[in-house]
């Protein structure tokens, strides 16, 4: 991402009193930066979001299910939830008591979940497309005059749907996302079906891998796809506006000469199993974010002359393997990632002519 983001500390909720047997897992991943963010007690495996967008209303019916493992026994536990309206929850297919406090999902499972045990927790709820919280630098539901888009980072995953929103919580990704059939959803990973019933399109897409819930996406729109092949053969689906694909194409076909080239400055080979493009009309000219597998740009700025519109593509690719390949544990290292995204990125504006080469004292 290429915009500075600064986060205020919240308060820790503390622990509810009268705890019964088994132990409630921790409302925080423990993390300095964002001492509210993430869940302890269970390491999230998969989830499996489903979206269903209406154009007319701003609410967006979700069933969200959660596969996961406990880490200790858990009489209780949390998601981080916010601007949802729960419906209903059940663990194991059993109906769960919940109760919802500041950006927290509480549920207590009508049997404790035994250390080891992988379970699983389904959320009805409804979400909410003009909820962007207080203090939100930009809205994080990103409208569309066709759609919308989400942008996620660095900790509102959870406006979207109820998650372990952290990053040492990686987990794999399927998006179910039902539209109106004149229109086209786009998210994480390999599209793997799209069924049309009545009016009605639902499009299904996974992920291979684990990422962080930071990265994950979900756009719709009038979208047009460019298919495209990497090095070693890897499939580049980007998407475009369709009114602007003739503009947009040239420009995300630069994308598998772009992974050639850091692959070889890297030394790995890109290390998801697909990647490509999208090119919103955001209002956010200029906002970049790495959602894992397809990174997601403003179409305007990729509008802007080669100089200025690749690097910052250069910039979202490395975020690939820095930052949702390898995720920091602690946002203290976020460094790590967006060191590495400059670094490569300047690296790549000298070797296309776009920046001269760095003078300075040679070393050995
Ligand atoms: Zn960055």
């Amino acid at each position: 991402m290429l915009l500075t983001v600064s986060a205020a500390a919240v308060a820790v909720p503390p622990a509810l009193a009268g705890e019964p047997a088994g132990g409630a897992g921790a409302e925080s991943a423990g993390d300095r930066l964002f001492p509210s963010l993430g869940n302890g007690g269970y390491d999230a495996g998969s989830y499996d979001v489903q979206f269903d967008y209406r154009p007319s209303t701003p609410k967006v019916n979700a069933t969200v299910t959660m596969r996961a493992t406990a880490k200790q026994d858990l009489s209780r536990f949390s998601l981080g939830a916010a601007g949802q309206d729960i419906k209903s929850v059940s663990e194991q297919g059993a109906r769960a008591e919940f109760s919802t406090s500041g950006e927290k999902l509480t549920i207590t499972p009508k049997n404790p979940v035994r250390k080891g045990r992988t379970f699983t927790v389904r959320t009805d709820c409804r979400a909410d497309r003009s909820r962007n919280l207080p203090g939100s630098f930009w809205e994080y539901w990103v409208p569309t005059k066709d759609g919308f888009a989400l942008m996620g980072r660095p900790d509102r995953a959870h406006l979207f749907f109820p998650a372990n929103d952290h990053p040492s919580d990686k987990a794999r990704f399927t998006f179910r996302i039902s539209t109106p059939k004149n229109l086209r959803a786009v998210a994480n990973g390999f599209l793997i079906s799209r069924r049309t019933a009545g009016d009605r399109t639902t499009y299904t897409f996974r992920t291979r891998h684990p990422i962080p819930t930071r990265v994950g996406q979900v756009a719709v729109g009038k979208y047009r796809e460019v298919e495209q092949r990497g090095p070693h053969g890897l499939p580049i689906r980007s998407y475009v506006p369709a009114d602007q694909y003739t503009q947009l194409k040239p420009v995300v076909s630069r994308t598998p000469a772009q992974v050639a080239w850091l692959e070889k400055e890297i030394g790995r080979p890109f290390p998801f199993e697909v990647y490509g493009m999208l090119a919103v009309k955001s209002p956010y000219n200029g906002v970049a974010l790495e959602t894992a597998t397809r990174s997601t740009f403003s179409s305007s700025m990729l509008n802007r002359p080669a100089e200025q519109a690749e690097p910052v593509m250069a910039h979202e690719l490395v975020h690939q393997y820095f930052g949702d390949a390898v995720s920091v544990r602690s946002w203290d290292d976020m460094w790590i990632s967006e060191g590495h995204a400059h670094y490569y990125q300047i690296r790549y504006e000298v070797d296309r002519g776009f920046r001269q080469r760095p003078r300075g004292r040679a070393t050995r």
